[in-house]
């Protein structure tokens, strides 16, 4: 198992691509801190790792990432005594382009994407500088790629890969490495929270499997097991990559 006992926080472990990292961590032995705000989503997570991996250790953390970094920290090293990844999953979606900006979602994205993470992985840090640990950040193709309409979100992913690749410049003489993914469209309560439902969805998801080069969208766990990768010393040699999840679209060209 690539990640035996080792110690790593998954934020937004509660729903899609968290709760299917969470599983893959399981299944590669690592023992988790179960990041989000919806405990009884959370409890299913844990109840699922319980079903699939015999003697699992995994603990629930009940906390906002936009402001309870010391709190994550403090219920993950009072658990299990020692951090070795972080993986910052937890991320939420903004609605359309600059003139119909609503400046209260923009804070609120990019106070979840950007400086929940940064606040998050501040305060891991000291622990992974002890452990030579890793961060994984869960960005997105629209860090990678500007999409027209998605201005909240793809600034903000946008940044959160430069924070990958600064943080891994920093870091790397330390022998913590700081890695991203960078999923295309996948399946997952993502735009249900924004209100796409339904017809709207639908439309939205017909254009998503045309417009990645494999025909198709994304699985959760398809992103997770690239997780898995980057976390584990597999990756050993590995800092400051953007490894794209979506089908080759980060290679076409805006439209
Ligand atoms: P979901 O909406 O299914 O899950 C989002 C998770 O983030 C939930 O577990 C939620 O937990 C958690 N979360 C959100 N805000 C906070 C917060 N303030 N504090 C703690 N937890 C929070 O979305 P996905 O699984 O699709 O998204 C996961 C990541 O993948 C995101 O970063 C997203 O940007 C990225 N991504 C998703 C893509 C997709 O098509 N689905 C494509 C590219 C990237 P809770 O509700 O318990 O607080």
């Amino acid at each position: 198992m690539s990640l035996s006992e080792k110690v790593v926080i998954v934020t937004g472990a509660s729903s899609g691509i968290g709760a299917a990292i969470a599983q893959v961590l399981a299944r590669e032995g690592a023992r988790l801190a179960l990041v989000g705000r919806n405990v009884a989503n959370l409890e299913a997570t844990r109840r699922t790792l319980q079903q699939q991996v015999k003697g699992v250790r995994a603990e629930i953390v009940a906390a906002d990432v936009t402001k309870d970094a010391a709190l994550i920290v403090q219920q993950t090293v009072a658990q299990f005594g020692r951090i070795d990844v972080l993986v910052n999953n937890a991320g939420i979606l903004g609605k359309g382009g600059l003139i119909d900006l609503d400046i209260e979602e923009f804070d609120s994205v990019l106070n979840t994407n950007l400086r929940g993470v940064v606040l998050l992985t501040k305060a891991v840090l000291p622990h992974l500088l002890e452990t030579k640990g890793a961060v994984v950040n869960v960005s997105s193709c629209a860090g990678l790629r500007p999409f027209a309409g998605a201005l909240s979100y793809g600034v903000s992913k946008a940044a959160l890969d430069q924070f990958t690749r600064i943080v891994a410049l920093e870091m790397a003489p330390q022998g913590v490495r700081v890695n991203s993914v960078n999923p295309g469209f996948v399946v997952t309560n993502i735009h249900e929270r924004i209100g796409i439902v339904d017809e709207e969805y639908k439309a939205m998801l017909q254009r998503a499997i045309a417009s990645h080069p494999l025909g198709r969208v994304g699985d959760v766990f398809e992103v997770a097991e690239a997780v898995a990768f980057l976390a584990s010393s597999k990756a050993s040699f590995t800092t400051g990559a953007l490894f794209p999840i979506d089908g080759g679209k980060h290679n076409l060209t805006p439209r």
